[in-house]
């Protein structure tokens, strides 16, 4: 069973977490509060986080820098902040994805499993050999996009780039991550590279490159596969 540990103060909001994730089966512990989910997190060493970042306590960006200081299990971020800044901290500090509330559970339960996902298999690029759309197919082994029956040719930066998004279906990979590792630690804070690649892209992959179903810009933060 995958061991979930939900940090929220919202009574109603954490019974509702907690009927949804055991009816997945999910284990589920609960803490209202940051020192608990400090607690919790390391006696029962959870497969996942979810965290709300309005704590009566602790602020949930030092529960995430704390928890990272030992641990790399995925958290997911419960926002009801809407300014973007609160997300890039709470990514800087080393969430791997966010919600904001309201959320559907669907979304939120879709990001979860993304998210645990990543640590099952902790090379996705060596273990996923095809991923399909309804779009195009792309085969990683032999590093070849079809879409239909034809080739699709892509530069050496966009296939680095497509196939870090496509062996992360459905999760946030931020833009730091994405300028590190296409393109190296002098160019973190290029983001308008970020933006002409995905536009690029965009237009071999997508049926209509300008509302793209498949490469998703999260504004401000990063890109998203979905599948
Ligand atoms: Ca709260």
């Amino acid at each position: 069973m995958v061991k979930v540990l939900v940090v929220e103060d919202d009574a109603q909001l954490v019974r509702a977490l907690r009927i949804n994730l055991e009816a997945r089966k999910f284990e589920v512990a609960t803490a209202s509060d940051g020192n608990n989910a400090l607690r919790l997190a390391a006696a029962r060493k959870p497969d996942v986080i979810v965290l709300d970042l309005g704590l009566p306590d602790i602020d949930g960006i030092d529960v995430i820098k704390e928890v990272r200081r030992t641990s790399g299990v995925p958290i997911l971020v419960l926002s009801a902040r809407h300014t973007s800044e609160e997300k890039i901290r709470a990514l800087d500090a080393g969430a791997d994805d966010y919600v904001t509330k309201p959320f559907s559970m669907d979304e939120l339960l879709a990001r979860l499993r993304a998210a645990v996902r990543r640590v099952e298999i902790p090379a996705p690029a060596q273990e996923i050999s095809m991923v399909s759309t309804d779009e195009f197919t792309v085969d990683l082994i032999a590093k070849k996009v079809s879409r239909g029956d034809r080739t699709v040719r892509l530069t050496p930066t966009e296939w680095h780039l497509l196939e870090i998004l496509i062996t992360n279906p459905g999760r946030l990979i931020s833009q730091r991550k994405l300028l590190l590792d296409v393109w190296g630690p002098t160019y973190a804070e290029h983001t308008n590279y970020l933006r002409v690649y995905m536009a690029q892209l965009r237009r071999k992959l997508e049926a209509d490159p300008s509302h793209p179903r498949y490469l998703i810009t999260e504004p401000g933060m990063g890109y998203r596969f979905e599948g």
